[in-house]
């Protein structure tokens, strides 16, 4: 589902959550945006990129099963899988198993089981959901959300937002390259949320011309500073979000997908393809109607800048 609202000016702007269904507040604040964001340009909102894994564990389940499954809590998960599944992993805690053509799991596996190994070979090109695995956290609880894995056909273990420059993805990646290539975006947003803490951090990206590159650092730096201001955490001078990041100033990250691997994200294709872009990182252990505020608060702040852009 995508919804238009915003002006009628050219180029549009995009903004999607909810790729990782965990994520809540992104996913929210992506609805906020259709009725508050202030802009002349065209938005394209896709307030949910993984429908099924939003829908829920149980409802994930039902896909395999073929009826509702009789599950009320995450306690009884593991022996319900082995009941119904076909087990492939029951080791270290971790059980992966098969009901109909999906793959079930009772934890992440991401970076966990080696790319081809023939572990995963009845499902290769299928999907894995395991249960949120927060107990803490609105709109994320075990079993209200299911984080969607996809397994590639070589039979690596990537997730929903990868796949954008690939021949082969699946469904709800390819809708969104469509709307892409119909849309043309000038500026793009992925709204998501990281478990290292309760303070908040975006990545930007190198641009193909000298100007994009100059509006994304400017867009950037605004929308950050707009954030501390507000008085949110930032991410602290130690902090880093991983080895293919880069950092910018407090609180932003160049990201490079050349040195992460595992194919473009919705924001490395947008750079590669159409322009600037940023994805938004709020910390899930801040409390939600503040990070909600941070996502619309960025949003509004670098289309601002945008806007200058095309005055
Ligand atoms: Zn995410």
């Amino acid at each position: 589902m995508a919804v238009k609202c915003g002006g009628d000016k050219l180029p549009a702007i995009l903004i999607s959550g909810g790729a990782h269904s965990t994520e809540h507040a992104g996913a929210l604040a992506t609805v906020e945006v259709i009725e508050r964001l202030q802009t002349k340009h065209v938005v394209w909102v896709v307030p949910a990129r993984d429908p099924i894994g939003l829908s829920g564990y149980r409802h994930a389940l039902s896909l395999g099963l073929g009826k509702s499954p009789e599950l009320e809590s995450v306690d009884g998960l593991d022996d319900f899988l082995r009941r119904h599944g076909e087990v492939l992993i029951d080791a270290d805690g971790t059980l992966l198993v098969m009901i109909g053509e999906y793959g079930y799991a009772n934890r992440g596996l991401l970076h966990k089981i080696e790319k081809g190994a023939a572990v995963l070979d009845p499902l290769r090109g299928r999907r894995i959901w395991y249960a949120s695995q927060r107990n803490d956290t609105p709109g994320s609880a075990p079993l209200e959300r299911a984080y969607t894995l996809i397994v590639t056909p070589d039979g690596e273990i990537l997730h929903l937002n990868r796949f954008h420059d690939t021949r082969w993805a699946p469904a709800e990646v390819r809708c969104l390259r469509n709307l892409m290539s119909e849309v043309r975006p000038g500026l793009t947003f992925d709204l998501h949320e990281h478990d290292h803490g309760p303070f908040f951090w975006m990545s930007a990206r190198k641009q193909r011309t000298e100007d994009d590159e100059i509006w994304e650092r400017r867009m950037v730096t605004e929308a950050v500073r707009a954030v501390a201001a507000g008085g949110s955490e930032l991410a602290p001078d130690s902090y880093s979000p991983g080895s293919f990041f880069e950092r910018l100033e407090r609180g932003v990250f160049w990201l490079d997908a050349g040195k992460r691997g595992e194919g473009l994200n919705l924001v490395d294709f947008a750079a590669k393809q159409y322009g600037p872009g940023f994805t938004i990182e709020t910390g899930m252990q801040c409390p939600f109607e503040e990070r909600v505020r941070q996502h619309l608060l960025v949003v509004q702040t670098a289309v601002s800048v945008f806007e200058q852009r095309y005055a």
